[in-house]
């Protein structure tokens, strides 16, 4: 790939000074980089085989709590260490950051060196191997949006987050006017991603003020989630740079439309694509009818890892474009799933549920379970929908609330197949605590609501 580092690449890279630092970084339950700061000689003499950190890390939330209710580590068993183990396929320049390098790990029992079974990338890794033994190769691409805003992190908030102000004063939808006011942000960008080994396609302006979408060339599955990561970290990284702040917060607003990060899948063989089948209605193959009745079929089932926070939900909404129901049409923006490139090699299945704030690597995961689950089975696809998607009251419905999506992840036959029980539950745990925190909190509205007139 264009712009990644071969390990003696990078060896040289250092010794004549153009590296100095190297982030070696591991992908949390959240989807971000955690990690540490080597200097670059360290790196490539010693710390290139292992370093280690804290279990903490696969057991926290945003805020970096220590939530009780995970089997695999706690106060009682000490927080321990994992391994964590570079991925040496995985180091690429971070070109908008002088002298840095960065590279992915794995992380690894600190006793056994086994995989840590519900670390991101491993849970990944377990549905591509299950799908490369039915000689399936999944081709992704996940979709970026996000906000940008006038003032920066720390300003906004200084101010409480109060009285955010996007970027931008109108609806930027394929704006080139206003996404040039952008450009500050976004062509360092798309260069600097490019420069590191990310197939940027483009950005361009979505339907809401201030709102941008990056798209990335599709790819191998494993290869779309480290890109979707470290082109999200760029994009909070450069707009920091810059004196402003990006958010990929699904629903900042509740007048505004939200973001997502539309999931478009296909499956290949051996560089064919598979979907694809000459003279077929749709140009659809029996395996992609196939593979989209599961997706389709288990979709309640995985919606808690494409909607992982209770601001999620609030995503769902009527005449927003953003799905509510659980369907699938042909080139329509009003169902869950969208059939993309009907009638062509192209042919793919984007699913439209997940928000900007998934993690890349469990939201595929599960969407390969599930559709690995409609091959094995030979699920039969209903037909499509059509018209207004959000009118339809056949159609069934997204859980509309984390407590309703962690209930169906929790009792996921298929997922604790796919997965492993101990997965399931990490993340049903991850799901439950979020909505304990929530729920323990006093918001805005209640005080507006309540203060004088309850
Ligand atoms: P849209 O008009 O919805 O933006 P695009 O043609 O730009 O559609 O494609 C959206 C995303 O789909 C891009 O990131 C692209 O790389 C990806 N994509 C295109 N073909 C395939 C495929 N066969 N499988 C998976 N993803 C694909």
């Amino acid at each position: 790939m264009r712009g990644t580092l071969s390990f003696d690449h990078l060896k040289s890279q250092v010794s004549d000074g153009t590296i100095d630092t190297v982030l070696v970084c591991a992908v949390d339950m959240q989807g971000r980089l955690m990690g540490k700061r080597f200097h670059a000689a360290n790196f490539v003499d010693h710390s290139h085989a292992e370093t280690h950190c804290c279990n903490y890390l696969l057991a926290t939330d945003l805020e970096m709590a220590t939530p009780d209710g995970y089997a695999s580590t706690s106060w009682q068993s000490g927080y321990g260490d994992y391994v964590m183990r570079p991925d040496l396929t995985t180091i690429r320049p971070v070109p908008w950051l002088e002298g840095t390098a960065m590279v992915l790990c794995d992380l690894l029992d600190h006793h056994t060196h086994e995989p840590v079974r519900h670390s991101p990338r491993a849970v990944l890794k377990k549905q591509i191997a299950r799908l490369d033994d039915l000689g399936f190769t999944a081709m992704m691409a996940t979709e970026l949006e996000f906000f940008l805003f006038e003032k920066s992190f720390d300003d906004i908030r200084k101010s409480g987050f109060r009285d955010l102000a996007p970027i931008s004063g109108y609806n930027e939808d394929y704006h080139i006017l206003q996404t040039t006011k952008e450009e500050a942000i976004m062509r360092p960008l798309r260069n600097h991603l490019y420069a590191a080994g990310i197939p940027v396609e483009n950005s361009k302006g979505e339907a809401e003020t201030g709102q941008e979408e990056l798209n990335i060339r599709y790819s191998e599955a494993l290869a779309c989630a480290d890109h979707h990561t470290f082109a999200k970290h760029a994009v909070k990284e450069i707009a920091w740079q810059n004196g402003r702040a990006a958010s990929f917060m699904p629903k900042w607003n509740a007048a505004k439309v939200g973001s997502s990060s539309h999931v478009h899948q296909s499956l290949w063989e051996d560089g064919k694509p598979l979907f694809y089948q000459e003279g077929a209605d749709l140009g659809m193959s029996d395996l992609m009818k196939h593979y989209m009745a599961g997706l389709i079929a288990f979709a309640p089932d995985y919606v808690a890892f494409l909607a992982p926070y209770v601001n999620s939900y609030k995503r769902f909404a009527k005449g927003t474009f953003a799905p509510t129901k659980t369907v699938w049409s042909v080139d329509n923006r009003t169902a869950g799933f969208r059939l993309c490139g009907d009638g062509t090699k192209g042919v793919r299945v984007e699913c439209r549920i997940g928000g900007s704030d998934l993690n890349p690597y469990l939201a595929q995961a599960a969407m390969l379970a599930a559709g690995i689950k409609g091959i094995e089975d030979k699920m039969a696809l209903a037909p499509p929908t059509t018209g207004d998607v959000y009118e339809d009251d056949k159609a069934a419905d997204i859980p509309q609330t984390l407590r309703a999506a962690t209930e169906t992840l929790r009792h996921s036959m298929m997922l604790r197949q796919a997965m492993g029980d101990d997965v399931i539950d990490h993340y049903t745990r991850a799901a439950e605590w979020e909505q304990e925190e929530f729920d323990r909190a006093v918001t805005d509205w209640e005080i507006a609501r309540s203060f004088e007139r309850a």
